[in-house]
């Protein structure tokens, strides 16, 4: 038996053979995936898991794919995600227990309705649990690691992991779990407040969301990370005089500087030539080397160099 015979006669989920990665990023981009596998439960997923490393097969974890940049070429290799099969909820007073693929809008939305505080200025960012955990997501001054307690995680050789908060360092767009393995689910503590906070905290947040992102079209969010807490990268991009620049259909946004826009068939390319063509504008004027925000999978780290 060939290894995608083998393969597929272990998966008990959803395995996509050449899967087009563009139907599965928020940036409409991105080449074949060898295998995308949605894992049953976590017997599957172990399984798969053990079979993966045994075979030596690079195996790379992603959520809703809506801070993935993937590479035109795609992916040697499997993709998993527990999107769509992880999502189970649970909210029992201030504790909220949610499964890695729950979708970080859904939690967010059950937390405002119990009135409970601590991720509403977080309402609008896309994607999952298990992705926000890894970016350490935030907005408006909340950052999902704020009402965190635990997070369960399953290592590539099936072993299920606890990990206590204080055992994971935090900060800006940045956590520490380690690359191999995959969060499976997380404990939350939340805050008890008045609906008059909660939904004040929420406006803000939304409106703010509507006035400076251009929400219309496809992104993944900001591509760059500010450098510093009072120095935007979008301030910096824009200073650069590049607002509204073009490669092929992508798009520094004329709204919103940090975002790049594909205005309908965009290629990885055009979006990693944008990203060459901002860093060395913005070394060139400010003497400062912007660090990626958005995650890369399939590339040549070199390709990202201006
Ligand atoms: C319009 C728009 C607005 C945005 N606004 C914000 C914002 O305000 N604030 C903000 O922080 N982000 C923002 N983002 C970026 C994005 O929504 C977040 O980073 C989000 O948390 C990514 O979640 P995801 O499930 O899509 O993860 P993915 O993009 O699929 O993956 C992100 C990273 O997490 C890893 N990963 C995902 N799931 C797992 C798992 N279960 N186990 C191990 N690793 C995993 C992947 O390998 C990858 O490294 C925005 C994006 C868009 C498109």
């Amino acid at each position: 038996m060939d290894r995608m015979a083998e393969l597929k006669a272990t998966v008990q989920g959803i395995l996509m053979e050449n899967e087009p990665m563009s139907r599965h990023t928020s940036y409409g981009i991105g080449g074949p995936a060898w295998a995308y596998i949605t894992p049953k439960d976590s017997v599957d997923l172990g399984n798969i898991l053990h079979f993966a490393t045994a075979a030596d097969i690079q195996v790379h974890f992603v959520g809703s794919g809506s801070n993935l940049l993937v590479a035109d070429e795609g992916i040697d290799g499997i993709v998993l995600t527990l999107g769509k099969s992880f999502t189970q909820l649970e909210i029992q007073g201030n504790h909220v227990y949610a499964e890695t693929g729950v979708m970080l809008g859904r939690m967010v939305k059950e937390c405002v309705k119990r009135n409970l505080s601590g991720l509403e200025s977080m309402i609008g960012v896309p994607g999952t649990v298990g992705g926000a955990l890894i970016m350490n997501a935030g907005a408006f001054g909340g950052e999902i690691s704020n009402c965190l307690q635990k997070v369960d995680v399953m290592t590539l050789s099936g072993e299920l992991k606890e990990y206590a908060v204080d055992e994971i360092d935090f900060s800006y767009r940045h956590s520490t779990f380690k690359d191999d393995e995959i969060i499976i689910s997380a404990d939350f503590e939340m805050l008890e407040t008045s609906t008059a906070v909660i939904q004040e905290n929420r406006s803000k947040a939304s409106q703010g969301r509507k006035d400076n992102q251009p929400l219309k079209f496809r992104s993944a969010g900001s591509v760059f990370k500010n450098p510093k807490p009072d120095v935007a990268a979008g301030y910096l991009i824009d200073q650069a005089g590049l607002k509204g620049t073009r490669s092929g259909n992508a798009e520094i946004s004329e709204k919103h500087a940090n975002f790049f826009i594909n205005h309908g068939n965009a290629n990885a390319s055009d979006i990693a030539k944008l990203i060459r063509i901002a860093r060395k504008a913005v070394q060139e004027k400010f003497d400062i080397m912007l660090e990626l925000e958005i995650k890369t999978l399939g590339f040549t780290e070199d390709i990202f160099t201006p």
